[in-house]
C-alpha cells in the first residue's frame, strides 16, 4: 500500500512536527513497511534481519494474531465492565504460567501503565510510599515510572531523584563495584538494600517495595550474580515492603530456560509487570500480583481502565501466549541464544574489543572496551559496529550508561541462520575498526 516514499520528505515533516527527543535509530534512519517473522522489509522490498525488536515477540505479522484481530474487529470491541470469556481465558493462560499464589490479574496498555499501578499496589498493600531500584533501570514514560527509572532521572533537565526514590548499584558484575571474581558478589549488591532502608529511616519515610528490571536491559543487559534477587528480596520483606519484578524486557520464554528471569533467580515477587512482548505490537501491559496485594488496593477507588482488557487485547494476549507454546519458541531461544553465544564468544578471541559476552537465551550483550583490563567502555566501536550492521541489513541495538553494550535481542523465531549471520556481521564491522 505505500509507494516509494521520498526519505528525506519525511525527515523534514518530522523535524518540523514532531520534537526533537523522539530519536531515530541509526546515522542513517531506516524505514520499514513491512515485516515478517524476524525480518522486516524496507520500501524497497529490501529484507532486514531483525535482531533488535523484543515486541513482535512471536514475530512479525504473525497470521493467528491477524486472524484473531480481524475477527473481534469485526464483532465488536468493549471494555472490563462487560463479561466476555477472552477476559477469563488470558487470565486463565497468565495464572497458569505464574509460580503459586500471583494469581488476580489487571490490564492495562503499555508497561508505564502497567508499572505506575505496581507501585500503587505496593503503596496500598504495604502502607509505604518510598521505593528502592537499582540505578540505571528503566520502567516507562509516565510521571511515576519516570521517577523511578534513574536512566532518564538522571539525564540533564529531567529534575534527578524524587526524595522517595532510594536507589542501589545495578548488580553489574562486569564493570560494578563488586565482581565476578569475588564469590560474595551478589550478596554485596544486595546487602546495598540495608543501606537504602537506612536512608530511607533517617529521612522519616517509609518503604513501599523494591522494583527492578529482574535482568537490567538499558543498564547494559546485565545478568545478576546468583542469589541476588533472593537476597534483596528478603530483605526488603523483613522491612515490610513489596518486590515487583518488572519482566517486561524478560519474560514469556525469551530466556529459554526460564519463562521468568525470576525463575533464574529463585525467587517469587508479590508483583509481577508484563509489557511489550505480550501484545506482540497491540498495546497491552499487564500487572500480576496476590489475592491479598489485591484486595488491599481495592479498598480504595474503582480501577477502570478504558482500553486496559478490552475483548481485543485479551484475545490477543492469550494468541501470543498459545504461540510461544504452540510454535515451541521458548525451547527455540534456548537453542538459538547458546549458538549466538557460542558464536560471539568465538569472536571474542579474535577481538579484543570484546571484553564480555553475557547472555540468557535471546537475552544478549556485548560489552565493548577499550582494553580488557581497564575495562574503559568502547562506545565508538559500538556505534560503528550498529551502523555498519545496519548497512549490511541487520538491526541490533546498544545499551548501557556509556552506550558500549551490544543489545541483541530478536524476535523469538530467530533461527540458526540468523544468528550466523550476526555473528559474521559483526566480526567484519569490528575488523574494520579494529583489524
Ligand atoms: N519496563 C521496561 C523494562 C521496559 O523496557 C519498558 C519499555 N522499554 C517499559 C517498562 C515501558 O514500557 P512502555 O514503553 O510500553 O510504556
Amino acid at each position: 500500500a505505500f509507494a516509494a516514499t521520498d526519505e528525506a520528505e519525511l525527515l523534514d515533516y518530522r523535524q518540523a512536527h514532531f520534537a526533537a527527543n523522539l530519536k531515530l535509530s541509526y546515522r542513517q534512519p531506516v524505514m520499514f513497511v513491512r515485516g515478517w517473522k524476524h525480518h522486516l522489509f524496507d520500501q524497497w522490498g529490501r529484507p532486514y534481519l531483525d535482531a533488535y525488536n523484543n515486541v513482535p515477540h512471536v514475530g512479525h505479522a504473525h497470521p493467528r494474531i491477524r486472524a484473531v484481530a480481524a475477527s473481534q474487529l469485526a464483532r465488536m470491541n468493549a471494555n472490563t465492565r462487560y463479561l466476555h470469556p477472552a477476559q477469563r481465558a488470558f487470565a486463565q493462560k497468565l495464572i497458569s504460567k505464574m509460580p503459586a499464589g500471583l494469581e488476580v490479574c489487571f490490564f492495562v496498555n503499555s508497561g508505564s501503565e502497567a508499572n505506575e499501578l505496581a507501585l500503587r499496589l505496593a503503596r496500598a498493600a504495604s502502607g509505604g510510599y518510598d521505593i528502592v531500584t537499582p540505578d540505571h533501570g528503566y520502567h516507562g514514560n509516565t510521571t511515576g515510572a519516570t521517577a523511578i527509572s534513574a536512566y532518564k532521572f538522571n539525564k540533564p533537565g529531567m529534575g534527578g531523584r524524587q526524595p522517595w526514590v532510594h536507589l542501589v548499584d545495578v548488580a553489574d558484575d562486569y564493570r560494578g563495584r563488586f565482581r565476578a571474581d569475588d564469590p560474595a558478589c551478589g550478596e554485596r549488591y544486595a546487602a546495598q538494600v540495608d543501606d537504602a532502608l537506612e536512608e530511607i529511616a533517617a529521612g522519616g519515610g517509609l518503604l513501599a517495595g523494591f522494583i527492578g528490571e529482574v535482568f537490567p536491559s538499558v543498564a547494559g543487559q546485565i545478568i545478576p550474580p546468583a542469589g541476588y534477587l533472593a537476597s534483596v528480596y528478603a530483605r526488603i520483606r523483613s522491612a515490610g515492603g513489596i518486590c515487583i519484578a518488572d519482566e517486561v524486557q524478560t519474560g514469556l520464554g525469551r530466556l529459554g530456560d526460564a519463562y521468568f528471569a525470576f525463575e533464574q533467580q529463585g525467587v517469587v515477587p508479590d508483583i509481577v509487570v508484563l509489557g511489550k512482548p505480550i501484545g506482540n505490537g497491540h498495546p497491552l501491559g499487564v500487572v500480576i500480583t496476590t489475592r491479598e496485594i489485591a484486595d488491599r488496593f481495592a479498598q480504595g477507588a474503582e480501577f477502570f481502565s478504558t482500553f486496559g482488557g478490552s475483548n481485543l487485547s485479551c484475545l490477543i494476549g492469550k494468541e501470543v501466549l498459545d504461540i510461544v507454546d504452540d510454535e515451541g519458541l521458548q525451547q527455540n531461544a534456548a537453542i538459538v541464544g547458546n549458538r549466538l553465544l557460542s558464536g560471539l564468544r568465538a569472536l571474542q578471541d579474535r577481538h579484543a574489543c570484546i571484553g564480555e559476552v553475557r547472555g540468557f537465551g535471546l537475552f544478549t550483550g556485548v560489552d565493548l572496551v577499550e582494553d580488557r583490563d581497564s575495562r574503559a567502555p568502547a562506545t565508538a566501536i559500538a556505534d560503528h559496529a550498529i551502523n555498519r550492521l545496519r548497512e549490511m541489513r541487520i538491526l541490533i541495538g546498544r545499551e548501557g550508561p556509556a552506550d558500549n553494550v551490544l543489545k541483541i535481542r530478536p524476535p523469538l523465531t530467530i533461527d540458526a541462520e540468523g544468528v550466523d549471520t550476526i555473528c559474521a556481521a559483526l566480526d567484519t564491522a569490528l575488523a574494520e575498526i579494529q583489524p
